[in-house]
């Protein structure tokens, strides 16, 4: 089953359409693609609108019908912590944290490695630690306002690892923060997604989470499912077999995946 649940489009900061993604969908052989289109957060310019958000439900809606004899198309939302966006209309929502924040404004975790060191410059005085520390505790308190079927790249703030900013991830805070973040999530239940997303565009060699992460999520009893975080419809599957044999790596034999009628565990 080839299926990829994390695809942006248009409606959001992607460069295809849905209509593309779709036929470009078809032409791979996918049995599901799922759009997840970024809730909408006031500040931020690469989210939906919410006016925007309605018109994309509905081109998903009927474009879901179209084609239903050729591929499986199902709504998701990527739902941020800080978005106040209902969930009712969706197939299914990705919970994910693209921010940190100083109690007034939010701060992208992951635009540029530029903006990056100068948040961790100016919000946390230098203090690496302190920034993952804040990213960490936000992730574990998801479930407070975003009811995921999907952990969204659970270590996002890795994504400059290879661009200058690589945090000691194996020091004690960083650790104690990551695992209580991890332990707080494992307990709903739901799969965490090994994303290709910043390999296609260039920034890692490997997908997210860590192997560290992964055995962990494996050894507590967690679940995987594989997504590109495409946003342009030439890398849907994105490096599909680099996170299988990242995933058989870390212990994993099956992988989750969302069907029209729920969730369904299979082989890796
Ligand atoms: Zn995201
Ligand atoms: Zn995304």
């Amino acid at each position: 089953m080839l299926c990829d649940y994390h695809v942006h489009s248009t409606y959001c900061d992607g460069k295809s359409s849905l209509r593309e993604n779709v036929e470009s969908a078809i032409s791979l052989g996918m049995d599901i693609i799922g759009f997840s289109g970024h809730s909408s957060i006031d500040t931020s310019l690469y989210c939906m609108t919410r006016e925007g958000t309605k018109s994309y439900i509905g081109e998903v809606n009927s474009l879901k019908k179209e084609y239903a004899d050729k591929i499986t198309v199902l709504c998701g939302l990527e739902k941020d912590y800080y978005s106040s966006d209902d969930e009712s209309d969706f197939d299914y929502v990705i919970g994910s944290v693209h921010f940190v924040t100083d109690g007034e404004k939010l701060y992208d975790v992951d635009h540029t490695p530029a903006i990056t060191r100068g948040i961790i410059d100016n919000l946390y005085k230098g203090d690496e630690m302190s920034y993952c520390e804040a990213y960490f505790s936000t992730l574990g308190k998801l479930f407070d306002n975003v009811k995921a079927d999907i952990i969204g790249h659970f270590d996002l703030i890795n994504k400059f690892a290879e661009k200058g900013i690589a945090f000691d991830t194996k020091c004690r805070r960083y650790v104690s923060a990551c695992t209580d973040a991890l332990d707080a999530l494992l307990i709903h239940n739901v799969p965490f997604e090994i994303n290709t997303g910043a390999m296609s565009r260039g920034h890692r060699r490997v997908p997210y989470p860590s192997p560290d992460v992964l055995k962990y999520i494996k050894e507590k009893g967690g679940s995987i499912i594989f997504n590109s975080d495409s946003h342009d419809a030439k890398n849907l599957c994105y490096g599909f077999d680099i996170a299988r044999d990242l995933a058989k790596q870390c212990g994993f034999r099956s992988r989750i995946i969302l069907t029209q009628n729920g969730k369904k565990e299979i082989d890796i």
